[in-house]
């Protein structure tokens, strides 16, 4: 029987309570802890006391999809309200719009150039000789050619990572769409949208359940019980003491900007000139687009990027192309811990967005279902 088994799982962000949920469902009891005093992991939301604005504490998230089972999954649990990311981006005192498409494209080099006239323009601009971009700056090279993915990527690039853009992968460049026309929907995803309470209440709903005992501001390494399997969704060099060094990440810094009405009129304004010493400024009140006007103050935050030290909280696993050997290290032992399962952001050191997050925990407790009637 399910129940007598002794299970718990670490973290209670998506991946964690995902995973209790499913399990729940088929009647085995789980312990859910995290170290915060809150749910949700990095996607954790809650009211600002002073502008009433509903804040993504860790950051700016929007929820996006092409997998119908994660976006029925989730508006189970919620109710998503339609939303569009539409980012836009400060150069050098001039405001374009992002993801780069045609209007981009025309600001930038100040042309009226029709959808295939551009497309020619950028494939002369591009850099035809890299066959198989390897990094990101080869990646963009061949992308956008020089001039704007200098002006565009180069220096933001620099600023979130913290590294030469020649030693990221490729695949962090390869998640931004480019198109010659003039739709500035940041995403592809057929499904999209933001949840009208915040995230918070969502992953609680998940939780919610008589099998499921939340403990939070209780660290794994503080646990005094046995288990007779665990759900890891911390990070993966942590759960071995670091004991063959540290994997890196990059961590966040959030000043805050209070403001009467609107300070600027937008989500998500990005800045990727070097001079600027943040990424971007993320004004939370329009994440809420059907609320928004109800609040007289506004809150927007700057955001700051930098090396992850011990006692920050890792946000972005950087995986530089010279930095996979350790990670294949710790990787390899994983694998051979007996009892345990690496799950989520952390666990496995990616970059999963939220949707990919919830498909692999379905996934992982799926397998571990299956594996119990086996
Ligand atoms: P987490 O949310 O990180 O949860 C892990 C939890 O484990 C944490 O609460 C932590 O406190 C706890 N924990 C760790 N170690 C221990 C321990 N030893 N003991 C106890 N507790 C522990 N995705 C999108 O789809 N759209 C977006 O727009 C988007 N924007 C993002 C912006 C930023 C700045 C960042 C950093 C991420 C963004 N994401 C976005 C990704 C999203 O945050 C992740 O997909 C999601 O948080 C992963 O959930 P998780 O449960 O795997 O990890
Ligand atoms: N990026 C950039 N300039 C921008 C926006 C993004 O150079 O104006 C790069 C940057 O390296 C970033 C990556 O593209 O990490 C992916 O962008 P995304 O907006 O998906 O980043 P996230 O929301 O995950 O921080």
């Amino acid at each position: 029987m399910g129940s007598d088994l002794r299970i718990c799982i670490v973290g209670a962000g998506f991946s964690g309570a995902v995973i209790a949920r499913e399990l729940a469902d088929k009647g085995y009891r789980t312990l859910v802890i995290d170290e915060r005093s809150h749910s949700a992991g990095n996607c954790h939301t809650e009211r600002d006391a002073e502008t009433g604005v509903m804040v993504h504490k860790y950051g700016p998230h929007i929820f996006h999809t092409a997998d119908e089972k994660v976006w029925a999954y989730i508006n189970r649990f919620g109710e998503m309200m339609p939303y569009v990311n539409r980012v836009k981006a400060t150069v050098k005192g001039k405001v374009y719009s992002l993801p780069i498409n045609l209007h981009t494209i025309n600001q930038f080099f100040g042309k009226a150039m029709s959808p295939d006239e551009a497309k020619a323009f950028i494939v002369s601009q591009a850099r035809s000789d890299i066959e198989e971009p390897q990094s990101f700056e080869e990646q963009g090279m061949k992308f956008v050619g020089e001039d704007l993915y200098k002006a565009f990527f180069d220096g933001y690039t620099r600023k979130q990572w913290g590294v030469e853009p020649s030693t990221l992968p490729a695949s962090i460049l390869k998640r931004l769409p480019l198109r010659f026309n003039y739709d500035d929907n940041y995403f592809n995803h057929p499904y999209q949208g933001m949840p009208k309470d915040g995230y918070s209440k969502i992953v609680d709903g998940i939780l919610a359940h008589d099998n499921i005992e939340v403990r939070l501001d209780c660290s794994y390494e503080s646990l005094e019980e046995d288990f007779d399997h665990v759900f890891y969704t911390g990070p993966l060099d942590r759960y071995f003491g670091y004991d063959i060094g540290r994997l890196s990440y990059r961590t966040l810094d959030f000043e805050p900007i209070r403001a009467e009405g609107d300070f600027q009129g937008t989500a998500v304004m990005n800045y990727p000139d070097p001079e600027v010493p943040f990424t971007r400024i993320s004004e939370h009140k329009h994440f809420a687009p059907w609320e928004a006007e109800t609040f007289e103050k506004t809150i927007a935050f700057k955001e700051f990027s930098r090396n992850c030290g011990e006692n920050d909280i890792p946000y972005y696993p950087i995986r530089r192309l010279d930095d996979k050997q350790l990670l294949e290290a710790y990787e390899e032992r994983a694998a051979n811990e007996d009892g345990v399962t690496f799950v989520g952001r952390l666990g496995t050191y990616q970059y999963l967005d939220m949707d990919v997050t919830i498909g692999r925990a379905l996934t992982v407790a799926e397998e571990f279902l299956a594996s119990r009637k086996a």
